[in-house]
């Protein structure tokens, strides 16, 4: 039994930090949105754990490229996490405001190796890994909805 809140709350600090150990000028908007009532889940907490800082690590990346890109002044960088249950599924949301992902490049994300950075700073790993983790290790479902330029929600389904 997984409290899924907890899970969410230290690795979105980890993630965060861990882009910060690699560039100290980089600041953005950290957003929980837990539900209070949240149910256990089953789960291999290291292995849901992996996939949330997958996910969340991609999420500072891509707010960090759209600043770097030039985003317009008033912009500021959040990643969020949100937490709620409906029925017997628990839900996990990833939501951030960066570059979004173009309709070509959201065929191939799930893909082993398919990756759009630069050589070291991305295996094309992470998303693929992560799918299985949840899929065929815990019975749930990931799906993204993203928008070019306004950012990109990915989000995680697991049975109570
Ligand atoms: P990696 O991060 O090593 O590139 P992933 O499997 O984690 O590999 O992601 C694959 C690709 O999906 C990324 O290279 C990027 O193009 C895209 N992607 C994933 N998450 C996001 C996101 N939150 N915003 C924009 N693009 C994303
Ligand atoms: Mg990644």
């Amino acid at each position: 039994p997984t409290d899924v809140n907890a899970l969410c709350e230290e690795y979105l600090r980890l993630a965060y930090q861990g882009l910060r150990a690699k560039d100290k000028t980089f600041n953005a908007t950290l957003a929980t949105d837990l539900a209070p009532d949240l149910p256990l889940v089953t789960a291999v907490g290291s292995d849901l754990g992996r996939v949330l800082l997958n996910l969340l690590t991609n999420a500072f990346y891509a707010v960090r490229q759209r600043q770097q890109q030039g985003a317009e002044t008033s912009y500021v960088p959040t990643v969020r996490i949100s937490t709620c249950h409906a029925g017997n599924q628990v839900e996990i949301r990833v939501q951030d405001n960066g570059t979004g992902i173009p309709a070509h490049v959201k065929e191939k994300i799930f893909q082993p190796f398919f990756t759009t950075k630069p050589t070291g700073e991305g295996t094309g790993l992470g998303l693929s890994l992560s799918y299985d983790i949840i899929t065929q290790g815990h019975g749930g479902t990931l799906t993204v909805d993203s928008k070019e330029g306004a950012g990109s929600t990915f989000c995680i389904t697991l049975p109570a």
